[in-house]
């Protein structure tokens, strides 16, 4: 894990939980994540879903007392247990969504635009540079796959 640096340092004060807007709705909290993570619980944390709930807001990570890098660790989750190929459905369909019309959410209410005397169609939108980008990365294979 590249930001695990200083993950030891870690005493368990839950001030990273207290900071998240969404713990609330995690069964494993910020603060057991990184717990299990330091007692080596590599296939329970890599299977969790809490990983893919993360928002990257970074608020945990600004207020840890003990400057653990609570997102960019959950990152580093992420990445292994997508190199292990445990990838949520719901993050492959964005990823999918992404390489086909270039944006994560599909605008679909057109007649907001209209409303406001815009064209109906975002003007010029190409989604070639993020197909090209996303071929030649491993989240595009991993879309490709269907991983
Ligand atoms: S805020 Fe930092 S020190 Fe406290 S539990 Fe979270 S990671 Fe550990
Ligand atoms: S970065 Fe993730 S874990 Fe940290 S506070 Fe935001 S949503 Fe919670």
């Amino acid at each position: 894990m590249p930001n695990a640096e200083d993950l030891s340092a870690c005493f368990a004060c839950s001030t990273c939980t207290a900071a998240c807007p969404i713990a609330n709705v995690w069964d494993i909290k910020p603060h057991q994540l990184i717990r299990m993570i330091l007692l080596g619980m590599r296939e329970k944390v890599l299977s969790s879903k809490e990983i893919w709930l993360c928002l990257t807001c970074f608020e945990c990570q600004e207020r840890c007392p003990q400057l653990v890098r609570v997102t960019d660790i959950f990152f580093d989750c992420k990445n292994l247990a997508a190199e292990e190929g445990s990838v949520p459905s719901s993050i492959i369909a964005l990823g999918k969504e992404l390489i086909e019309k270039g944006q994560l959410y599909t605008v679909t209410a057109d007649w907001e635009r209209e409303d406001l005397d815009l064209e109906p169609e975002v003007p010029g939108l190409s989604t070639d540079p993020v197909k090209k980008i996303l071929s030649e990365t491993r989240t595009g294979r991993l879309v490709k796959e269907g991983k």
